[in-house]
């Protein structure tokens, strides 16, 4: 499932692809995905528009309009933005903007998880409401440890848990917490409210670089994920990652001699070492 640096990896890409440029024609795949509004409606508020730039906010991209509108995509577990050219429509996907320079923008998603949405003003349509209630991201310059710590403070859910939780780490998801946990010798079935402040201040440092090299290597393509960057090709980071989809690989920390275990916590798969996380 695409988290924050396969996100901001699009946004990036799209931002330098299509700021300037009109919507010329909307077209619409025979399998839908949650959209809101109606197609109809989606056509009267595109066409003729002209997209100022691509922004992020946690898992969302979020395409800003000169109408004061914005389009927000949800990648769900297996959403692609992709660019097709002038191709048919393929199997899986669900909208295509044309823009007036003849690109094209395709949103593909084959497990029909993903969102897409215009917002009206101020509010958020419903389907995804849940960005009102998103937290800082790890990656923002005024993310501290004293606000993980006051997150954690008194839980009794596991620390994995709590980091998928939007509020608390926005952004983050099943690789890139595993990945941040292995990083700051923590396991993740710890219950929250037990880290020491060391601990939680690794976490924080943790979460933030693992997050950051992950836009570096532009994400995570795993073999049976759905990720991949707007022209089809993989991502990196899958090279680099010490734990995730890594089960019964010698640990890459130095020195330790652990195995990579998986356990579900959560009803998540999760990935940890048993000798260098505490
Ligand atoms: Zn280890």
């Amino acid at each position: 499932m695409p988290e924050l640096p396969e996100v901001e990896t699009i946004r990036r890409l799209l931002g330098r692809q299509l700021a300037g440029k009109r919507v010329e024609a909307v077209t619409f795949g025979a399998r839908r995905v949650t959209m809101y509004p109606r197609p109809a409606e989606f056509k009267r508020q595109l066409i003729g528009v002209t997209v100022l730039g691509v922004g992020r906010r946690g898992k969302y991209l979020t395409f800003d309009l000169s109408n004061s509108r914005k389009l927000v995509l949800h990648l769900g577990m297996s959403g692609q933005v992709r660019r097709f050219g002038q191709d048919a429509m393929h199997k899986h996907e669900h909208m295509r903007l044309r823009f007036s320079d003849g690109e094209t923008v395709s949103f593909v998603d084959a497990r029909r998880f993903g969102k897409v949405c215009l917002t009206d003003g101020g509010a958020l349509p419903k389907p995804i409401k849940g960005m009102e209630r998103m937290g800082p991201e790890p990656i923002a310059t005024g993310y501290s440890a004293a606000f993980l710590a006051a997150c954690l403070s008194g839980r009794s859910a596991s620390v994995k848990n709590l980091l998928l939780d939007q509020r608390v780490a926005c952004g983050v998801g099943n690789i890139y917490s595993d990945e941040a946990l292995h990083r700051a010798g923590v396991r993740p079935s710890r219950r929250a409210g037990s880290l020491k402040p060391s601990e939680v201040s690794r976490l924080t440092a943790a979460m933030g670089r693992v997050l950051k090299d992950g836009i570096r290597w532009c994400g995570t393509t795993m073999k049976d994920g759905g990720y991949v960057l707007v022209d089809g090709t993989a991502g990196a980071f899958q090279n680099r990652l010490r734990v995730y989809g890594r089960e019964g690989e010698k640990c890459r920390r130095r020195g330790c001699k652990g195995v990579i275990q998986r356990k579900r916590i959560g009803g998540r798969s999760t990935h940890f070492c048993s000798a260098c996380q505490k």
